[in-house]
């Protein structure tokens, strides 16, 4: 099938290609994050293949399928960049990539928690400048700490798992708690209650109407002072000038963030030569108890494969037969309940 593909690295091409000895697929590659701007660039293409920080609103949507799009494969398990009731009316089909390796994700949260901890990223600045003093790089045990998860699905599942093998006592908050998740000796707590109750706290729930800003200024509020805040998952579901208020009063006392609420000027690109105008961004690279990695959790050789693979198979069913087992549909809209549960 004639794809577009939006938002290539060398890494994206590299894999991709490599996968498609398998599909045969022709594969034209585009640099630009298709927006409503760039939209041009997918005309006339069955298929526009696209990621995360690509913006797929109604508007680029209807000129999309305006040139015959019928297909958009996004090369991610979030769907949140691509409106889903626009892609519906307007009869294209949205495939994901619903698992490509949790465990990139799940090890990744664990090393921001080790590393804001026992501060190694401030450690290896010292060392290799001849500071070996330790005064400002104590930590503290991991095991009987309790850990709050968010999110008890795939990835929520490993990091609890590898945690569990340090000694942390486990909480979680689930929409849907699963049976696999309390063998494992995870208890289910409402939010509240993980919100008081833990030393650190990992989201790995999607980011929905219902979670948007699930981390505010009332859920904060709730947190023992001096918590642990880990966010690989989506940035919307914290409200980073709530965080950095919080991180002010030093009520948070380490924060580890993969995601941010708008990576998407910043993220993926080098801008080092740039000014970055983003003054939010700008405020929590200020603090020392902050550690921010730019959307690289899902970055290993297995899960690039995966994508890769998945994104072209899902692709290869659509074209055989109109529907894919990927695929993923709009839910009604259902509004947030205020109150924290
Ligand atoms: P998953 O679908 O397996 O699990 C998500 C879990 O969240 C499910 O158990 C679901 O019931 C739960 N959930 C849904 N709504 C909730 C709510 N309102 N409150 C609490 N829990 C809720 O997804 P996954 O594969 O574990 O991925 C989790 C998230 O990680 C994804 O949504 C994505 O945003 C993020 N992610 C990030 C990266 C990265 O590179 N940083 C890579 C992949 C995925």
């Amino acid at each position: 099938m004639k794809t577009a593909i939006f938002s290539t690295k060398s890494y994206d091409r590299k894999f991709l290609e490599a996968a498609n000895t398998k599909y045969n697929h022709e594969l034209l590659f585009f640099e630009p994050r298709l927006t409503y701007d760039t939209t041009a660039l997918g005309m006339g293409f069955p298929c526009a293949c696209v990621f995360i920080n690509d913006l797929l609103d109604k508007q680029t949507l209807q000129i999309l399928a305006s040139g015959g799009t019928k297909l958009i494969a996004t090369r991610s398990a979030g769907f949140n960049h691509i409106d889903l009731n626009g892609a519906a009316e307007l009869g294209m089909t949205v495939v994901r990539v619903p698992a490509y390796s949790p465990y990139a994700v799940a090890e990744h949260t664990i090393g921001l928690i080790l590393t804001l901890n026992r501060k190694i990223h401030r450690a290896y600045n010292r060392v290799r400048e001849g500071n070996f003093s330790l005064d400002g790089l104590m930590g503290f045990d991991l095991h009987n700490r309790t850990v709050g998860i968010i999110g008890t699905g795939k990835i929520g599942l490993i990091v609890a798992q590898i945690l569990k093998g340090f000694g942390c006592n486990l909480l979680a908050y689930d929409l849907y708690p699963t049976p696999e998740s309390e063998g494992l000796g995870i208890k289910y707590v409402d939010l509240p209650e993980l919100f008081t109750s833990s030393d650190i706290i990992s989201l790995h729930c999607p980011l929905t109407p219902q979670t948007q800003h699930l981390i505010d200024k009332e859920a904060l509020s709730l947190m023992k002072p001096g918590v642990m805040l880990i966010n690989t998952s989506r940035g919307g579901l914290i409200d980073t000038q709530a965080v950095i208020d919080a991180l002010k009063t030093r009520k948070i006392g380490y924060l580890g963030l993969d995601v941010y609420e708008q990576e998407s000027e910043l993220f993926f690109e080098d801008l080092s030569d740039e000014v970055i105008e983003d003054d939010i961004f700008q405020r929590l690279l200020t603090f020392p108890n902050v550690l921010i990695t730019g959307h690289q959790a899902f970055f290993t050789e297995e899960a690039i494969a995966n994508i890769a693979d998945t994104t072209l198979s899902n692709i290869t069913e659509f074209e055989l037969g109109g529907a894919c087992a990927n695929e993923v549909r709009a839910k009604p809209f259902v509004a947030r309940d205020n109150s924290i549960q």
